[in-house]
């Protein structure tokens, strides 16, 4: 045999053992009952009304540990504190507590893949919910999903989970991680954000796109999906401080994904429910987002 026919079955055997997402079934039921049970009424909009956010907190903790992903801080949550009081969704007074919920799956190396999400969501505003289904139940729904796979089949790198809260107050959860970082953010090769990932009819954003450290992974992701069409389009935007990627892009490469299109419930409204949550293209975004993963 040639060597450099070797080389490439060696090449091959590596690329195999070292990616978690290769190979693994995909379909949308994991991440229905995430988005089902997040966006339930028992979670009152996950904020601050009735601790909805603790509620969910504690629920995504488990969510964790069942998918053996370890704790970055005690008890996987980093606390912080609103500092602003706000009379509007998301209603919530100055010095109230929520938390962020931090966990990782050890690789070969200590070069981090990073995943987030922003788990809380409007609240409550009297009697009325905003449930929060697409805004963004789905994106951390996502994010499980991919921790679930990661521990399926440890890979290369490490990957790191940071679900956030405080987004929708000002992207405060994921400001006060950036001021007390749990990991070295030197050490992260690719930071992905998920907000908003129901529907995706016409394809999929990809925010701070034409950075220097970022575009090279964006060509990438629209490399794949010109030669495998599993979305209409991969659009690319420049930085924007419109979700929790944006307090990382000074310190490592990060970007932000949201579908493009529907069907989804609403946005910041109460008929953004689970049911409204069109799964649909799920499999073939997640199928996109593995193959952008392996190549990495
Ligand atoms: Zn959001």
């Amino acid at each position: 045999m040639a060597r450099s026919a070797r080389l490439l079955i060696v090449g091959l055997i590596l690329t195999i053992h070292l990616s978690p997402f290769t190979l693994q079934a995909q379909d949308s039921t994991y991440a229905r009952r995430i988005i089902r049970d997040l966006s339930s009424e028992e979670m009152f909009g996950r904020g601050m009304q009735n601790r909805g956010d603790s509620i969910a907190a504690d629920y995504l903790r488990t969510e964790l540990m069942a998918n053996g992903v370890k704790p970055l801080c005690k008890n996987y949550f980093q606390y912080f504190r609103f500092p602003k009081t706000r009379t509007k969704p998301p209603i919530v007074n100055a010095g109230y507590v929520s938390q962020n919920v931090c966990g990782y799956i050890p690789g070969e190396v200590d070069t981090m893949i990073v995943f987030t999400a922003h788990y809380e969501h409007l609240g409550m505003s009297g009697d009325t919910i905003f449930y929060g289904a697409h805004d963004n139940a789905s994106g951390t729904a996502a994010v499980m999903d991919l921790a679930r796979m990661a521990n399926l089949q440890r890979g290369q790198y490490t990957y790191v989970f940071l679900l956030f809260g405080g987004e929708e107050s000002g992207l405060v959860g994921s400001h006060y991680f950036v001021d007390n970082p749990l990991i070295q953010l030197s050490k992260v090769k690719l930071l992905v954000n998920i907000d908003l990932f129901c529907g995706g009819d016409e394809g999929l954003m990809v925010v701070n796109a034409n950075s220097r450290e970022t575009s090279p992974y964006v060509d990438l992701l629209q490399q794949i999906n010109d030669v495998h069409s599993y979305t209409p389009k991969v659009a690319r935007r420049d930085n924007a401080a419109n979700s929790d990627h944006y307090w990382f892009t000074s310190e490592c490469p990060a970007i932000f994904l949201y579908t493009l299109g529907g069907p989804f419930g609403g946005y910041h409204s109460p008929t953004d429910t689970c049911d409204g949550c069109g799964l649909g293209n799920y499999h073939r975004l997640m199928t996109l987002l593995r193959a952008f993963l392996e190549q990495l």
